[in-house]
């Protein structure tokens, strides 16, 4: 097993990709602490040392007519989660100016829902406009199922980057949303490219998806050519489908960031909602070969403090300056 660590080694940093049959084989290699030191040597010597932040805002919650099993804002669950149709501008631009007085380098305004309308995206305008001018953001939406237009009248509002998460395999996401499509969100991300937006996509891990799955993904994500891809851990929500998922064993979600990192080395491998469920044990996730983390609340689940992060990756030996 050893050979295939150092095979792989050779095999990036020749320029190959890791084959599907070797990220198989290194997800059941019997001494995951070397293959967990080979994902964090991929990702110094593609990526450096930067830590890459970003935080979200929730801009629009709730009410959504999509029945994605993990989501506490489909209105098909019953939950507790807050409903409203525009988050007030000031409560976003203090949301904002916070993350900017941390380092935080982007910032996404994330709302719930298949596709924004038209009328519904001229309503971001003002929020994007307020962020822009009072602090030094980069700026990234997350507003669904959008096309060519409204992708194109994000950019004009200053959008840089557009997130769509394609969440697990394509032959897993059946069983997890059945209102809208794998291939919808690949589209999306598509047009997004073609407007001139950079790409963010991940998924959510947990929720009952095999290591194969997972592997599927990575390998989808880096076919669409996504530099930052997120990786949630499922919460699971009291009301909705998935409330009694059982946790990830710690060692999984390791596993999982490593071969992220190994068929994507030179992507963000960004840490996202449901890392606080492993307390201390999260930070374990960048010496694995993670680099980027959303700080801050997440969408419907209270995050880390900023300043625990902060100090954490600093202790880690990151530098945080990405995006
Ligand atoms: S993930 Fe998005 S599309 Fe799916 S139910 Fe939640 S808000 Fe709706």
């Amino acid at each position: 097993m050893h050979n295939l660590l150092a095979q792989t080694y050779d095999r990036l940093h020749g320029g190959k990709c890791l084959s599907r049959a070797d990220a198989l084989q290194l997800s059941r290699i019997p001494d995951p602490g070397a293959f967990f030191a080979l994902a964090d040597t991929i990702r110094r010597d593609f990526m450096g040392n930067r830590f890459h932040l970003c935080s979200i805002i929730n801009a629009r919650s709730g009410n959504c007519s999509e029945d994605c099993r993990f989501c506490a804002q489909s209105r098909r669950h019953t939950t507790e989660v807050a409903a409203y149709e525009v988050i007030a501008k000031e409560q976003a631009l203090k949301q904002a100016k916070n993350s900017d007085q941390h380092g935080v380098r982007r910032l996404s305004l994330v709302t719930s829902g298949r596709r924004l309308t038209d009328a519904q995206l001229e309503e971001m305008r003002p929020l994007y406009a307020a962020i822009a001018g009072e602090t030094s953001l980069a700026l990234c939406a997350s507003m669904g199922l959008l096309d060519g237009d409204g992708l194109q009248r994000l950019k004009k509002m200053g959008v840089s980057r557009y997130h769509c998460n394609l969440e697990t395999s394509a032959s897993f996401f059946p069983r997890v949303c059945t209102t809208h499509s794998h291939r919808q969100k690949a589209q999306t991300l598509k047009q997004a490219e073609r407007v001139g937006l950079s790409l963010c996509s991940g998924g959510i891990i947990g929720m009952g998806e095999s290591m194969e799955d997972r592997i599927d993904l990575a390998f989808e994500l880096r076919e669409l050519g996504v530099k930052s891809i997120p990786i949630n851990i499922l919460t699971p929500i009291a009301g909705t489908p998935l409330a009694d998922q059982s946790a990830l064993p710690l060692q999984e979600v390791l596993m999982t960031v490593a071969l992220f990192r190994l068929i994507n080395p030179d992507a963000v491998i960004r840490m996202a909602g449901g890392r606080q469920q492993l307390g201390r044990d999260q930070y374990r996730c960048f010496t694995a070969g993670a680099n980027g983390a959303i700080v801050g609340n997440f969408l419907t689940t209270v995050g880390s403090g900023i300043e625990d992060d902060l100090h954490a990756f600093t202790d880690l030996g990151f530098v945080v300056s990405g995006e």
